[in-house]
């Protein structure tokens, strides 16, 4: 390690007297240089060991006090960035368009056939739901393949970008000169797919062939669109059975401050079409009964309630997981001004606690309808089951917690607020921890000018590696 890090602070004292020569001759030159070309990269080595140095360097540079040295280092870090192989992986695989609708995985499959066979690794695509949505399983195995096994998972698809409100390209992966890539899918998740190939490609350096247990890397299909026609179909399969899975990781979520949330649960979804039926007539009667009215009860009951959570959320400080959110999200009828319609619908998104006793909840939205005057209909899109959560007891999550205690990353475990595939997993009765190592970063997931800085993407690397040998290792549990 010693020789390693003279090694590297050789490389980067050499980096800046070189640079300072330049800069003494050119100095207009670089003044505007745009980091993205690659000839202000001259001479620059990247050293895939260094991303400790990498971070520490950028976050230690004191623009007060030293200004024209800061400056100095500051473009040779970016520089360096540029010229990481790690870096550049992500970046092209950013590149690779997947936005829904109508995504084709072809390229995406392709380039992570390229990874895996730089690996060595054996990789396998199937297709459990249909031909346009592929699963591709990567497999590190174990010294003892009888374990259960580690999956380590993302999904390869991205929610659609509105390119007009990006300041870059939303698939061009463009590094700004604090190191901010930004993409869809640098948060949420592509970045985390490619750290968990680097972490092992690190390792296969540092000369770790092989952990105990067996390690896939699982790339999944539709995602954001509920998981359908990829996790959801996998699990499902003679395939997945023989995975024998011990644990899934899965996606998080950045922090702008404080400890990472390590995602251990998720709510129950329901979304909910109410279909009033009613009195119809003339516009100028006043008939009891009338499907506006009973859209209006049943509406108000809902927004008292939604008040009521929302104290909870707001006032009390609960965390989202314990908070039942409600959301108005569809209003539907009438076809005159001067008639009265025989029916009017409005959806609901429900998103329900995980305290929340699912037969009562239900038995509540029932005593409403009666209570506005009966003959409504409930029609439920989307009708998820209680969750599972995983225990913090568990050795696994004792495995990933000391790991990242180690690198120093400060994690709690959290129910998620949205949805992700894990909870396929989850009501397996299989352990999944979702988990994206993005400290120090605005949370930018399905907005624009989603960004993962080069330093944070290779911090994370580092504690991937740490988490992948922990659980690899772990014995029998
Ligand atoms: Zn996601």
């Amino acid at each position: 390690m010693t020789t390693i890090k003279s090694y590297v602070c050789s490389v980067r004292f050499s980096i800046i007297v070189v640079f300072c020569v330049m800069v003494l001759g050119t100095i207009g030159y670089f003044a505007f240089a745009n980091t993205h070309n690659e000839s202000t990269a001259d001479g620059a080595q990247s050293d895939h060991s260094t991303h400790d140095e990498h971070s520490s360097q950028h976050i230690d540079g004191d623009h007060d006090d030293h200004a024209n040295f800061s400056a100095t280092i500051a473009i040779p870090q970016i520089v360096l960035w540029e010229q990481d192989e790690e870096i550049k992986i992500l970046r092209d695989y950013l590149r690779i368009p997947t936005p829904h609708p109508d995504i084709d995985y072809k390229p995406c499959v392709n380039f992570l056939q390229v990874l895996a066979s730089n690996l060595n690794f054996s990789m396998q695509i199937s297709y459990p739901a249909d031909e346009q949505n592929p699963i591709v399983l990567m497999t590190w195995p174990g010294s003892q393949p009888e374990l259960p096994t580690i999956v380590l998972n993302s999904h390869m698809d991205v929610v659609p970008v509105y390119e007009e409100f990006w300041t870059h390209p939303p698939f061009a992966a463009e590094m700004d000169n604090k190191g901010n890539i930004y993409a869809r899918g640098a948060q949420d998740m592509k970045s985390v797919g490619m750290q968990y190939l680097a972490a092992i490609r690190a390792l296969h350096r540092d000369g770790v062939q092989q952990l105990k247990r067996t390690i896939h890397v699982l790339f999944v299909p539709d995602e954001e669109l509920g998981g359908r026609r990829g996790m959801a179909a996998f699990v499902k399969t003679d395939q997945f059975n023989s995975l024998n899975v011990g644990l899934l990781l899965d996606e998080g979520g950045p922090v702008e401050s404080g400890p990472l949330g390590v995602l251990v649960g998720e709510r129950t979804i329901w979304q909910i079409e109410f279909t009033f039926h009613g009195h119809s007539g003339h516009g100028s009667r006043l008939f009891n009964n009338t499907a506006g009215e009973k859209l209006n009860y049943v509406l108000n009951k809902f927004m008292e309630f939604r008040k009521e959570e929302m104290k909870k959320l707001n006032e009390l400080r609960y965390p989202y997981g314990n908070v039942t959110t409600i959301n108005l999200t569809k209003v539907k009828g009438g076809v005159e001004n001067n008639v009265i319609p025989p029916e009017m619908s409005a959806t609901f998104d429900i998103r329900i606690s995980i305290n929340v006793d699912l037969d009562e909840f239900e038995q509540m939205l029932r005593r409403w309808c009666d209570e506005a005057g009966g003959n409504i209909t409930m029609n439920f899109a989307e009708r998820g089951i209680k969750e599972e959560v995983t225990s913090i007891d568990s050795v696994y999550w004792q495995a990933f917690k000391n790991a990242t205690n180690e690198i120093g990353i400060e994690v709690e475990p959290t129910i998620r607020i949205g949805a992700s595939d894990s909870r396929f997993i989850r009501r397996l009765g299989i352990a999944a921890l979702g988990f994206s190592p993005m400290p120090n970063t605005i949370p930018k997931l399905h907005e624009h000018n989603e960004y993962i800085n080069a330093g944070t993407y290779l911090k994370g690397i580092d504690a991937y590696k740490k988490i992948i040998v922990n659980l690899g290792n772990l014995g029998n549990v």
